[in-house]
Formats: structure tokens, C-alpha cells, sequence
């Protein structure tokens, strides 16, 4: 069944997910701050709307897409606005924050509409296609009403929970492993311009060690779900192999003169660990470092550009000696 649906926001996501719906025969009508970036939508069938007002009261859904939630308030909070919203579905589609969900649902709900909040793990090219993912959280019933519509975004469209933060908190997770990555591959980039070799080996053997890398960060999640933090027969590495190792890239990059300012953060979470005695555990028992282990981030100083770790009150050695 097609539905009615305005787009609002068609910036370089809001047009692909404006297009996917069109492609599906969805009865489409756009807005757009700067309306010449909607114009080349009409071409495909929707229709311009001359104000956000008008595309939201020719809908049954209005699917939000522009840079951050502010923007969306700065559109959909004034009183002509907030009254149309009454009875519609509002699909936030736009990137933001967990609490940033909670609230905007909370709004939509005091104004008498649904309200979904979507994350979308996919860059434009990807929407409309089966490998397009879209994580969708908040009321249930309205996503299984309207899952076709949302099918027609990316085939790999999931409901992830009734709690509307729930996309944006799994958005957020996954954007720190992806940077994780990205980051580390800006260090490794500078490890080899350093050392003088061509980058096109970097990608060589990046292939071949990236399984590996995968099996760690599966095997990393699974023990912290499990709670398995102490070495043990199934233990791939411990904390202090991973260390020395690291060590190694630290020396490296002072000898070269590399930006240390990832590093350091990494040699924190180390540090913290190594503060509480975790030596030798398995690498996964740094996942208690972060925020809820039993040293926080307050816990640490800067000293003549290094970071020194003090142990907790509770802690019996004196700063930093069980290293
Ligand atoms: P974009 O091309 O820069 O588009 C931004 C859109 O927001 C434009 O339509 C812009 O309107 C509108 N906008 C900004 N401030 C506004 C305001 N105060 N009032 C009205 N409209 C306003 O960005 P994008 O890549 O499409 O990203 C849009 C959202 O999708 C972001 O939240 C982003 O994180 C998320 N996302 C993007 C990707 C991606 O790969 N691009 C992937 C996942 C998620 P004007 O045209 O008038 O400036």
C-alpha cells in the first residue's frame, strides 16, 4: 500500500531516502530550506512543498532528515507546526542523541503524534538498496504498521526497541568502533610515511590481518558480556601482551615525531588498569575502565605532558608501582 509522506530536509541524505520512497510509488512531497536542492526530486515525481507547514499537512508520515536535532526544533516547534503534527507519524531520521530521542518523543506525544527515531548506518548510495540498515526504536506498533514504507528505505530495516534512545545509543556504539578504526588507520598511515613505506602494502596487509582484528573485537564483547575478565585457557591475549607490544608503537612514534594524542588515550585506559591491579588479565577486563571501573578519568593528571595515573583510595600500592 502507498502511503502519503512528506520528506523534510533533503540534503544529501534526505534526498536518497526521498528518492527511495518515489521509487516505491509513495505519493512523496519534500521541503527543503534551500528549495533549488529539492528540484531535482520533481523530476523523479515529488512534490515541492513552498513551507515545512504545507509538506506536513499534505502527510500521513513525516520523515525528518537535516543535520541535528536543533534544526529539527527550529523547524517542527512553532505553533502552525506543532498543531499539524497532531495525528501523524513524525520519523526522526536525523543523526543525534539518545536523551536528544527520549525528548523529541515525549514533544510529538504532548502534540498528538507518533514518533519513531531512526539511526541510518548507511552512507546515501546504500538507501533503497537490500544492504541499506536503518535501526528504528519507539513505539512498535507504529513501525510494524508502516514497515513497508520503511522497507523501502534499505532492506535491512530493524525495529531495535520501544525505548526511542535505543537507536541512537546503538548509533553511537557503532560510530566508536568504526572511528576506532578510522583512527587507528590514520596512525598506522603515519607509522608508514615515517618508515618509508609505500601505503599500497599498508592495504596489502590490512586484508590479510583484519580477520584477526575481527575475531578479537567479537571475542572482546563476548567476554565482557560474560563477565570473564580474569586470563584463563581461552584467553586470546592478556592486557600486558597487548602492552608491551604497544610500547613498542609509543617508542616508534617519539622517534618519529608522530602525533601521540590517540595513543595517549589508549595509554590511559592501560594505565588505569595496571592502577587497579589488572595486569595480567584478559584484555577484555579494560572494558571495567571505562566510566564505571573503579578509576575514573578524575583519577588522572597530566604531568609534564604525560598522563600519571593515581591509584584509588582503596588501592594498597603506591602510584603506579604494581606496573
Ligand atoms: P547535508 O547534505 O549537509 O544536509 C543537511 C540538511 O539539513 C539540509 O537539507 C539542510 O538544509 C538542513 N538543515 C540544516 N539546518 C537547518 C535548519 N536550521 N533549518 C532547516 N533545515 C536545516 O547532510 P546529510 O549528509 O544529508 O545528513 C543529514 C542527516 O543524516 C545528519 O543528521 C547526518 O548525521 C545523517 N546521516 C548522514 C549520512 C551520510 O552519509 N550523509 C549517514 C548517516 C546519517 P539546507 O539545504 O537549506 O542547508
Amino acid at each position: 500500500m502507498t502511503r502519503s509522506i512528506a520528506v523534510v530536509g533533503t540534503g544529501r541524505m534526505g534526498s536518497a531516502l526521498a528518492s527511495a520512497l518515489l521509487a516505491k510509488g509513495h505519493r512523496t512531497t519534500v521541503w527543503n530550506r534551500t528549495k533549488e536542492k529539492a528540484e531535482a526530486l520533481a523530476l523523479l515525481g515529488a512534490t515541492i512543498a513552498p513551507s515545512a507547514l504545507e509538506a506536513v499537512s499534505a502527510a500521513e508520515i513525516v520523515i525528518v532528515n537535516v543535520s541535528d536535532y536543533k534544526a529539527t526544533a527550529a523547524i517542527l516547534r512553532d505553533d502552525a507546526l506543532a498543531s499539524a503534527i497532531r495525528g501523524k507519524l513524525i520519523v526522526e531520521l536525523t543523526s543525534g542523541t539518545p536523551h536528544g530521542a527520549r525528548e523529541a518523543a515525549e514533544w510529538c506525544v504532548e502534540h498528538g503524534a507518533g514518533y519513531l527515531d531512526g539511526a541510518i548506518m548507511a552512507t546515501p548510495d546504500f538507501i533503497g538498496t537490500d544492504a541499506g540498515t536503518i535501526l528504528i526504536s519507539g513505539q512498535s506498533q507504529a513501525f510494524r504498521d508502516n514497515e513497508a514504507v520503511f522497507r523501502a528505505l534499505g532492506g535491512n530495516v530493524q525495529h531495535v526497541g520501544q525505548d526511542p534512545g535505543r537507536a541512537n545509543a546503538l548509533d553511537s556504539a557503532l560510530l566508536a568502533l568504526m572511528w576506532g578504526e578510522l583512527f587507528g588507520a590514520l596512525q598506522a598511515i603515519a607509522v608508514c610515511q615515517a618508515e618509508g613505506i609505500e601505503l599500497g602494502e599498508l592495504g596489502r596487509q590490512w586484508t590479510a590481518t583484519a580477520p584477526v582484528v575481527e575475531g578479537l573485537v567479537a571475542d572482546l564483547i563476548k567476554r565482557t558480556n560474560a563477565g570473564r575478565f580474569a586470563s584463563d585457557d581461552e584467553t586470546l591475549s592478556s592486557i600486558s601482551t597487548h602492552y608491551g607490544a604497544f610500547q613498542h608503537l609509543l617508542e616508534l612514534m617519539d622517534a618519529r615525531g608522530i602525533d601521540r594524542s590517540v595513543a595517549d588515550g589508549y595509554d590511559a585506559i592501560f594505565q588505569r588498569a595496571f592502577a587497579a591491579g589488572q595486569l595480567h588479565g584478559d584484555f577484555a577486563a579494560l572494558s571495567q575502565f571505562f566510566g564505571q571501573g573503579r578509576i575514573t578519568a578524575a583519577a588522572t593528571t597530566k604531568e609534564a605532558g604525560r598522563l600519571v595515573v593515581q591509584p584509588p583510595p582503596d588501592h594498597p600500592c603506591e602510584e603506579t608501582e604494581c606496573l
